[in-house]
């Protein structure tokens, strides 16, 4: 008999436009685990309302995420996509996590703090116990690997906590306690373009380049993108702000042309005019087909509907498994 392959859960919350960084230091790894692992893949909806409670972006926004994931190249015979307020059983089982999680544990969590600090007219209980929906999220489906960002580790602790609370509490393994995952090589950040710091949602528009842009927005963002160009010796390493476009070549550049443009620098020959030049076209070449494809995509609700509906009857029912069996450790089971 075939081994089963194990669980993989990640959200993506629908707050915005989807950029190169979410797809080299998210999604790529999305389409490489899809091979590997029985992945659960959800638009975190219900996670976005802590901060982004707009009914009119909302809908917009949760088409779009998938559809660039979609476009990007997940497929979604290979995964489970859903919307996380299709599974009507992840409220339960928060409600009952929630007796097993602390107000201090979860006052002291760093991200709640930063939005205290960002949204002080805001703080809402939903920002307080949001991780323990995340961990829900993904305990809910039984998960064993959880594939996280550099940012993102204090969350997966908090996760496993809950699945060891649970777990010695109702003297059971139910919860398997999830372990971060992540390729070796896949750890990438995608710098800014204007010279530090890297690309998000929530920065500088023109330093981000979103797989929305079109052909000339793309140009446009990388001829003014920021160059210390003032002269120095040869072999000087180089600024960030120039690291930081090779690091952007190495990613939809030739090998050669890459090369090229580090012997320029390390001899003093470079012209970053040029080499935006290039940068810009090759840029285009890999967001395009992404952008044209999402696009189409967005056209067709009635696709995307189909794909959501469909993942979140997949979802459910791995997840339903889960909560009848912890209603029945707790002793709500009355017929
Ligand atoms: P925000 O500004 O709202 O925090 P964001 O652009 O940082 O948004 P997130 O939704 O926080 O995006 O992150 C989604 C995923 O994309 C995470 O896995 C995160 O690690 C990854 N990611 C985001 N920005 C980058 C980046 N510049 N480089 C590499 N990975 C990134
Ligand atoms: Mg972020």
């Amino acid at each position: 008999m075939a081994t089963e392959k194990e669980i993989v859960v990640s959200g993506i919350r629908p707050t915005g436009y989807l950029h190169l960084g979410n797809y080299f230091g998210a999604i790529r790894n999305y389409i490489r685990m899809q091979e590997d692992f029985n992945c659960y893949f959800f638009v975190a909806d219900w996670h976005s309302l802590t901060t982004h409670p707009n009914p009119k972006d909302l809908q917009g926004n949760v088409m779009r995420v998938l559809a660039e994931n979609i476009a990007s190249g997940l497929d979604p015979e290979k995964v489970t996509l859903y919307a996380q307020s299709d599974i009507a059983e992840i409220p339960e089982l928060y409600l009952l996590m929630n007796m097993l999680a602390y107000v201090g544990e979860l006052e002291k969590v760093p991200t709640f703090k930063d939005k205290v600090r960002l949204q002080p007219q805001n703080v809402n209980a939903g920002l307080l116990t949001y991780p323990v929906l995340m961990s829900v999220d993904i305990l809910i489906q039984r998960a064993v690997k959880v594939p996280v960002g550099k940012d993102q580790g204090q969350h997966l602790e908090m996760a496993r906590n809950f699945a060891q609370r649970f777990n010695r509490r109702y003297d059971t393994d139910l919860f398997p306690e999830p372990e971060a995952f992540n390729y070796g090589d896949s750890l990438v950040r995608i710098p800014s373009l204007d010279g530090s710091g890297k690309m998000s949602k929530s920065e500088n528009e023109m330093a981000t380049l979103y797989l929305a842009d079109d052909d000339d927005k793309i140009r446009n963002k990388i001829k003014k993108a920021k160059t210390d160009s003032a002269a120095v010796t040869p072999g000087t390493p180089m600024p960030e702000s120039v690291q930081n476009l090779v690091d952007l070549m190495k990613l939809v550049s030739a090998p050669d042309v890459v090369q090229f443009y580090e012997a320029a620098w390390d001899n003093q020959t470079i012209r970053f005019g040029d080499m935006k030049k290039q940068l810009g076209e090759d840029m285009v070449n890999f967001i395009a087909p992404i952008r044209e494809k999402a696009k189409d995509l967005q056209q067709d609700t009635d696709y995307l509907r189909k794909i959501m509906k469909a993942g979140a009857e997949k979802a459910r029912a791995n997840a339903a498994q889960t909560l009848q069996q912890a209603r029945k450790l707790i002793g709500l089971n009355y017929y």
